[in-house]
């Protein structure tokens, strides 16, 4: 479940879309000032430990871990995926980690039988296979391979007529409305990219189609973009992406929702289970796709629809008739994270978690292991620092999880059992999920805004001469789109970070248990695409993603000193104004979100109205008038603001009293005092959880950060109220703003007692 391309994307876009915000602090480059959250005395040793920790990275020993992690496939419940666990356990244990493997048992189908076949107009049936390329020495490795599927798909054998449906999302179907196609008893074609896999056969389904196939087509990651593996880094023509269309209730053991998939747990019946699709999908190469979608009559598909196959594309379905079957062997498997401790020399019971995941769709070279081997190496030289004298003030614990690729299944069974002392102990989550060469990116909590800007300020970019830090601002400037955009990304002091949705093992950690989370990576320079193909693996990563390994060395830089920093503070390094701003900036598009659909719909009306849709459509064309919208009423979002300004007021006070605490010349505040404020701050995050959790979706318990119930990986913020406005139930989205403006008011309470603490600590000091 790599989503670096889509960080990317969601990076640039929030960056394009923010605003300034007054820092209180100002931002601390170079060696003489204090560290945020740190005192003259501890900053000081503290640069030093950080320092000898990045000069000690060694970018040759993530390169053999990977050569030995990515040598043979490692999905779940495969014998290397058990015998990678083990391997990663004894790494951890020689860099002087108290280590460990944790099982569960989860539900995790493969497939037994995968039929796609055209019965008319030609008979044709898809090969359903990636070829052996004779000069990738993995790629042969067939027998241990998973053939291409969808995890999660539900058994199913159907036949049909064949629909092109462009990326399967609401919109797409909404247009073949407009063109009078219905999907009614059909199987859908549909392209990967723009939204998560999982949403096409999930919308598909709401559609009335029986049946759902998704290709890559090569405009999004094949010979459109550059030449195709293995000329080139792309997609070649039989390579496909595998994945899973696990449905976003919540993610997990589809079996044990809310708990950990220990043997003893209760689990629902297979039949009950939530997050299994409605109707079978399979997906396939655009060799497989093109006999299929060059069969296809009926309208030509709207120019946005086009891929870059050499046919017209039309969206049928004509005399297309389609058989897809999808049988799974509906096993429990185990899955094994592996859980590393150094414990904290001065508060033990507080936790800086690090993670990545170690399992694979094949042998994912680079998802994941190009993160997991920065992850490995940021632990050997952590180990090697305890050694000569390093004593981390928190408990540091380093994760390697199983079971991501189908669902998130390690990380969340691992949070689900621990929730409690998570609770009680998270101090933060940093995660990774794969490298490439490219451009820094970040996503996460935003009261770990600030702290991850003043770290990636110090990190050097391997091939430009300025930091990963400058070198990302520059790159959002230089894709903002006018004037306006890039002034206000100059005008704020720290870069905008992303805001998370579910693309990988975070989600738990911020989502279920309220723990402050990030997560980072490089990427977005290389020349290649192979995401779970088999081709992802050590020669192609070698070849095109980041063949010297220096953007592996950046990522541990960036992690590892990452950990230490939270790991070491005197007051944990949280950040309140600019969270402030982001809640801020959220509202904002709330309001912008129901005007737009208020001008949309008005605008829908008159032109309906007008007779506009007859008067311009071709009439030997079939074409329908969109339906008449009633216009959105108003909403009343004052407790929502009246709850934003609230945070603002007091992450204001908080950061003036923090700003005076730190201030030239202020005395240093005893640990007994700063741990009493601490603590205090420990519990902010956790206010943002409801009891209830969304509604609907009752295992999403965060307020703010969620994964959009239509987007998957994408984050859908302030979702109680969005996924209602989104569906144009607007009356229920109304009801939700007073409850959530009722959150960020308990938040600006927490926030006000860590304050007291503080200026009652400072002034006896
Ligand atoms: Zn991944």
């Amino acid at each position: 479940m790599n989503s670096i391309r889509w960080q990317v994307s969601c990076f640039l876009i929030l960056c394009l879309a923010h605003s300034t915000v007054a820092q209180t602090i100002p931002a601390a480059p170079g060696g003489t000032t204090r560290l945020y959250g740190y005192t003259t005395k501890s900053s000081a040793a503290q640069r030093e430990w950080e320092k000898k920790f990045q000069d000690g990275i060694v970018p040759a020993n993530m390169r053999n871990s990977m050569q030995r992690l990515a040598a043979r496939p490692h999905h779940v419940g495969s014998p290397y995926d058990k015998d990678n666990a083990e391997w990663i356990l004894a790494r951890f244990k020689e860099s002087g980690f108290d280590a460990h493997i944790e099982s569960f048992q989860v539900l995790f189908p493969t497939p037994k039988e995968r039929v796609v076949e055209m019965l008319a107009p030609t008979p044709f049936r898809a090969k359903l296979q990636e070829p052996v390329l004779a000069i990738d020495p993995t790629s042969n490795q067939t027998a241990e391979q998973l053939p291409t599927y969808n995890a999660y798909s539900i058994d199913g054998d159907v036949t049909g007529p064949l629909v092109y449906v462009n990326y399967g999302r609401r919109e797409d179907y909404e247009d073949l409305d407009r063109l009078g196609i219905s999907v009614k008893g059909a199987i859908v074609i549909a392209r990967y990219g723009k939204s998560w896999r999982g949403i096409k056969p999930k919308v598909a389904g709401e559609r009335g189609a029986i049946g759902c196939i998704i290709y890559s087509d090569p405009e999004d990651d094949g010979y459109y973009n550059g030449d195709d593996y293995p000329k080139g880094g792309y997609r070649p023509k039989e390579g496909v992406q595998r994945g899973s269309v696990m449905d976003t209730d919540h993610p997990g053991d589809p079996l044990t929702p809310g708990v950990g998939a220990t043997p003893d747990a209760k689990r629902v019946a297979l039949s009950e289970a939530k997050t299994i699709t409605r109707i079978p999908v399979l997906p396939i190469s655009y060799a497989d796709a093109l006999p299929l979608l060059s069969a296809l009559t009926g309208p030509v598909a709207p120019e946005p629809w086009r891929g870059a196959l050499p046919i017209t594309y039309h969206v049928g379905p004509g005399a297309t008739k389609v058989h897809l079957k999808v049988v799974s062997n509906w096993d429990s498997k185990p899955v094994y994270d592996v859980i590393a401790t150094m414990r904290g020399s001065e508060s033990p019971d507080q936790w800086v978690l690090r993670g990545n995941h170690h399992d694979a769709w094949v042998n994912g070279a680079e998802d994941p292991i190009s993160g997991m081997v920065t992850v490995i190496e940021e632990a050997r030289m952590l180990g090697k620092l305890h050694k000569q004298g390093w004593n981390p003030k928190r408990t540091i614990i380093y994760c390697a999880w199983d079971g991501e690729e189908p669902g998130l299944l390690g990380s969340t069974e691992w949070v689900e059992t621990h929730r409690e002392d998570l609770q009680k102990h998270g101090v933060a989550y940093v995660n990774s999920d794969g490298n490439e060469r490219g451009f820094f990116d970040a996503g996460g909590s935003h009261d770990l805004e600030r702290l991850i800007n003043d770290i990636a300020r110090e990190i050097t970019d391997p091939e430009k001469d300025i930091s990963v830090w400058q070198r990302a601002r520059l790159y959002a400037i230089s894709k903002a789109k006018d004037q306006e955009e890039r002034e206000k990304i100059r005008k704020r002091a720290d870069i905008r970070i992303g805001t998370l949705g579910d693309g990988s093992d975070y989600t738990p950690f911020l989502d279920f248990a309220g723990v402050s989370a990030l997560d980072i990576g490089y990427g977005g320079e290389p020349d290649a695409d192979a995401y779970h193909s088999i081709y992802d693996d050590f020669y192609w990563y070698s070849h095109f993603l980041d063949p010297n390994f220096v953007y592996a060395r950046a990522l541990a830089q960036t992690g590892g000193t990452t950990v230490m920093r939270i790991a070491d503070a005197d007051l944990i390094p949280y950040e309140y104004a600019g969270l402030a701003d982001n809640l801020a900036k959220y509202v904002t598009d709330l309001e912008k979100l129901l005007k737009d659909k208020q001008e949309e719909f008005a605008e829908r009306n008159l032109e309906l109205t007008e007779g506009l849709f007859g008067a311009v459509a071709d009439p030997t064309k079939t074409s329908v008038p969109p339906p008449h919208e009633n216009v959105p009423p108003f909403m009343n979002f004052a407790p929502l603001k009246n709850g934003v300004e609230a945070v603002k007021k007091s992450a204001e006070r908080y950061q003036a009293a923090l700003a005076n605490a730190q201030k030239d010349g202020a005395k240093d505040i005893p640990s007994s005092d700063l741990a009493a404020v601490n603590l205090n701050l420990m519990t902010i995050q956790r206010t943002f959880l409801t009891q209830l959790g969304l509604p609907r979706r009752p295992w999403f318990k965060h307020a703010i950060y969620a994964p959009g119930a239509y987007t998957g990986y994408g984050a859908k913020p302030m979702a109680a109220v969005r996924e209602y406005m989104d569906e144009k139930k607007w009356a229920e989205a109304d009801a939700q703003v007073p409850a959530l403006g009722k959150v960020l008011q308990d938040v600006a309470v927490a926030i006000d007692s860590a304050t007291d603490q503080l200026e009652k600590a400072a002034a006896h000091p």
